[in-house]
């Protein structure tokens, strides 16, 4: 490995001591496994956007990732030094968005993520981390929510919401904190800072789905980044605070805005970051593609034929949609109601590539833009052989990942949210409608 031009955290002093005992509380049997069976084979190189985006850099592939991260800590016993932990961070935070495609390629099915996630923890605790996710995980921890958002400024941005669409739809509300509802929302914080619509648009399809739901005042940032910062400690109080919020009101369920890490936080990982040892939630939580799925094939939800997207069509599987949450059959269910011209990237479903943006990446501010528009171009490519107009993408890492891509690899595609097609091609319900001679 070589040294890192890339800005992190720098480590105060390191303290091998207590790498060693992390290392040593983590050295499950999976992980002395995943360490000893790896037989660089090689069949996972070509798995992985990185490798494929960088030439085929043998320095790209799984194997020599996690071997020369998180496996060269075991070997050396937690002896290891900043240098060391310096190079460390350009493999863990900009070479690995923590995807598992790779996993599904080796023959052992060797959980690279999970070992990348280890090695970047260990690394946390040394003081070493991306600039941007220790400034949102001090944010959660002082906070709740990685943009340090106070509730009372986002019970304001609700209500500014809920006037800004009244001159267009009758008996929009947003329901703060009420009790017993069936789904208690939680949605990512750059929401209600850059894109407060996404909220109001939430707001109208509850409405005409007739929902009963609520939008808590706290425990609302369903993303966890500190999850990405490789802090354990706050990773778990951010899904504490959702699960507990959601008990405290009585919701059934926990439902997930467009967000594809907050699904892996809440629904997989969370419980364990948690301290829950059967590893579940506490409440059954749900993705909004699920959601979606479920008011369209009930018809709680009508789109209007007449409106149904021409353009060609293609759909981002999010890494922690599809192939980590399982969702792909779902979201071609609920393309096939919005739109006539649905072109599928290749590969697809849970084989997927990620578009570049995940695991922390994404936040991380425009120093890391160059490397992850060099890894993305596998995904812009994906893209670009469809030949579609449109990109469909429930994940906002996705989203604005794919937005960057276009630009950089002149795409010529508008991204969307399912949110927003569906407020252009729904049937209002009569009793949402306002007739404005009237
Ligand atoms: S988890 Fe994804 S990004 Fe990381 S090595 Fe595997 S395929 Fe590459
Ligand atoms: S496919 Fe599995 S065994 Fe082969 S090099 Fe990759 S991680 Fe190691």
């Amino acid at each position: 490995m070589t040294d890192t031009k890339y800005n992190h955290t720098q480590p105060s002093k390191v303290d091998p001591k207590q790498i060693r005992a992390l290392l040593e509380a983590n050295n499950s049997a999976r992980i002395r496994t995943w360490l000893n069976i790896c037989s660089r084979c090689g069949l996972c190189a070509d798995s992985c956007f990185v490798y494929q985006g960088n030439n085929r850099d043998p320095k790209l592939s799984p194997a020599y990732k996690f071997k020369h991260t998180l496996g060269e800590m075991y070997r050396r016993k937690g002896n290891v030094d900043a240098a060391f932990l310096s190079r460390c961070f350009e493999v863990l935070w900009l070479q690995c968005t923590m995807c598992k495609r790779c996993s599904m390629h080796c023959p052992f099915g060797i959980d690279v993520a999970s070992m990348i996630a280890l090695a970047r923890s260990i690394c946390y605790s040394q003081g070493i981390t991306a600039e941007k996710l220790a400034e949102f995980t001090e944010n959660c921890r002082k906070s709740g929510n990685h943009m340090g958002m106070p509730p009372e400024e986002l019970i304001d941005t609700c209500e500014w919401m809920v006037e800004e669409v009244e001159d267009d739809y009758r008996g929009v509300t947003i329901p703060i904190d009420k009790k017993g509802a069936k789904f208690m929302y939680t949605i990512n914080p750059r929401e209600p800072v850059f894109y407060p619509q996404d909220i109001a648009n939430a707001a109208i399809i509850f409405t005409a789905a007739r929902e009963n739901w609520t939008m808590p005042s706290f425990g609302w940032d369903c993303t966890n980044l500190p999850m990405f910062a490789g802090d354990r400690a706050v990773a778990g109080q951010q899904v504490r605070n959702v699960y507990e919020k959601a008990r405290q009101l009585g919701a059934e369920k926990i439902l997930i805005t467009e967000c594809g890490h907050a699904y892996r936080s809440l629904q997989f990982e969370g419980p364990y970051l948690a301290g829950y040892p059967d590893g579940q939630p506490p409440v059954e939580v749900v993705h909004y593609v699920q959601l979606l799925h479920d008011y369209l094939v009930e018809g709680r939800i009508r789109i209007d034929p007449a409106k149904k997207i021409t353009a060609p069509v293609t759909y981002q599987d999010p890494c922690n949609v599809s192939r980590n949450g399982g969702l792909w059959e779902q979201a071609r269910t609920v393309i096939s109601y919005l739109a006539k011209d649905f072109r599928d990237m290749a590969p697809n479903r849970d084989r997927n590539h990620c578009c570049g943006g995940g695991g922390g990446i994404m936040p991380m501010g425009p120093d890391f833009r160059p490397p992850r528009m060099k890894s993305g171009s596998v995904k812009a490519e994906q893209i670009r052989a469809t030949g579609a107009k449109i990109v469909i993408a429930p994940c906002h890492n996705c989203f604005d990942q794919i937005n960057d891509l276009g630009e950089a690899h002149e795409l010529d595609v508008k991204v969307l949210s399912f949110k927003e097609i569906l407020l252009e091609t729904m049937i209002v319900p009569e009793y949402m409608q306002i007739k404005k001679d009237a």
